[in-house]
């Protein structure tokens, strides 16, 4: 039987902690998986300071490259440092020669860099691979607002299914115990009998999209010589003692609010910066939740099941993010500061990325749109207060009836 071969696309902090847990399965179940996991680095150049245990007085203040840096010392000291890699995570600085032969691709990077992953790998990978997306974002175009998993799915020809949960990358880095939920929605041809045949006539169903309809694009089943990319073999993936997996089916639920909780989360940031405290973040972040979830039913009604919010990816995400995450962090110190969130992406993030920015940007351009701005108050004045057009101060004034 072959065994699955895992990259993960994406190398920041979240993405190089995924890789860090994913390769510590992919040793223990060497049955179902290869125990290499390739990550793809989006290369650069760092110097390690004289401080740091990994300095070389040979090489000095000379930058060398992160990846050469990860695969030597096996820690990522720009987006994850202080923690140790497994030495079986390779950094790999060539995207297409990373996702070469997976039949298992984890998607982990800032939202914003997708379309371009997507574009230089189409036509590049296993057409029967199957992918996870723990991207936390979506993607609008002029007609639609889209999943970033069914995004990649539909550009890449692919299943892809959505990890989201209350998750700090420096905490799961450090293994302290948090839950995830990822959703993944097995299509009809993946389906096996207790034997890993193809159950009997699902090769001609078609499997459904975001909004229940028939996926236009026809997928390539996984071979029978491979474990099927079931509910329990994702689980074997990515569950750890420190970090507990729940499977379900509502793709949409589970990447939704993980996208949206970023720009509640902004809200949050900039009330307490504001000198508010945790009762008018709670206010907001039930606010939040109600946008959320009318967000959900008024473009994804077909699938959306509320259950979803009391899952990791849905409430537990939103209180973390409310109150000790970066996109929460950052806007309470441009508050604090009185300067612009993009001035302090800039300036404090060494590289990382605040998604809550670009992505209440293009939530509210979609609802401008279609002219339904004012039905969303909240998501519609953390723009307002992004671009310096709204004061944290009349917050409350958009609730009053
Ligand atoms: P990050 O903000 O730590 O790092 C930014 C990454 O972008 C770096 O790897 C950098 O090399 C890369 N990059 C910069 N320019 C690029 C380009 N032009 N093309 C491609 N890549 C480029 O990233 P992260 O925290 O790993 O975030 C990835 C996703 O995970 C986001 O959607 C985020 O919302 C989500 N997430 C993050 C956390 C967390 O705690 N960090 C937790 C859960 C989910
Ligand atoms: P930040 O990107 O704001 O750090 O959010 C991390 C996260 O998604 C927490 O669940």
């Amino acid at each position: 039987r072959r065994k699955h071969k895992v990259t993960v696309v994406g190398s920041g902090n979240w993405g190089t902690t995924v890789a860090k847990l994913v390769a510590e399965n992919t040793r223990i179940h060497s049955d179902l998986f290869e125990e290499e996991v390739q990550m793809w680095v989006y290369e650069e150049q760092v110097v390690i300071p004289s401080t740091s245990p990994h300095y070389d007085a040979a090489v000095g203040d000379a930058p060398q490259k992160l990846t050469h840096v990860i695969n030597t010392y096996h820690e990522n000291v720009k987006y994850l440092p202080k923690i140790a890699l497994p030495s079986n995570v390779v950094a790999n600085p060539s995207l297409v020669d990373a996702v070469r032969d997976a039949s298992i691709l984890i998607f982990n990077l800032p939202h914003e860099f997708i379309g371009n992953v997507c574009r230089q790998i189409q036509g590049r990978i296993l057409p029967y691979a199957r992918g996870i997306s723990c991207i936390k974002g979506v993607t609008v175009t002029e007609d639609k607002v889209e999943l970033i998993c069914e995004y990649i799915g539909e550009t890449l020809g692919i299943y892809c299914g959505a990890l989201s949960g209350a998750n700090i990358a420096n905490e799961i880095a450090n293994e302290l115990w948090c839950e995830t939920t990822i959703a993944y929605n097995t299509p009809p041809c993946d389906k096996r009998d207790g034997n890993g045949a193809p159950i009997d006539g699902c090769y001609a169903q078609p499997h459904l999209d975001a909004r229940g309809q028939a996926c236009k694009v026809p997928l390539t089943p996984v071979p029978l010589d491979y474990p099927p990319v079931s509910h329990d073999v994702l689980h074997s993936l990515f569950d750890r003692p420190y970090f507990t997996v729940t499977m379900v089916s509502d793709v949409v639920g589970v990447s939704l609010a993980g996208a949206l909780k970023n720009i509640v989360a902004l809200a949050c940031g900039f009330i307490e910066g504001h000198g508010w405290n945790m009762t008018a973040k709670t206010a907001v972040m039930r606010r939040g939740m109600l946008e959320t979830i009318q967000f959900c039913q008024d473009w994804f009604p077909e699938t959306i099941r509320e259950m979803t919010f009391w899952e990791s990816a849905g409430w537990s995400d939103m209180i973390v993010s409310c109150t000790s995450a970066r996109n929460w962090r950052y806007s309470k110190l441009a508050a604090e500061r009185g300067v612009s969130l993009y001035d302090i992406e800039r300036t404090e993030l060494n590289g990382q990325k605040l998604q809550g920015i670009s992505t209440t940007k293009e939530v509210m351009s979609f609802l401008r749109k279609r002219g339904v701005e004012d039905r969303y108050p909240l998501f519609k004045a953390v723009e307002g207060i992004v671009d310096g057009t709204f004061a944290v101060e009349d917050i409350p004034s958009l609730f009053r009836r």
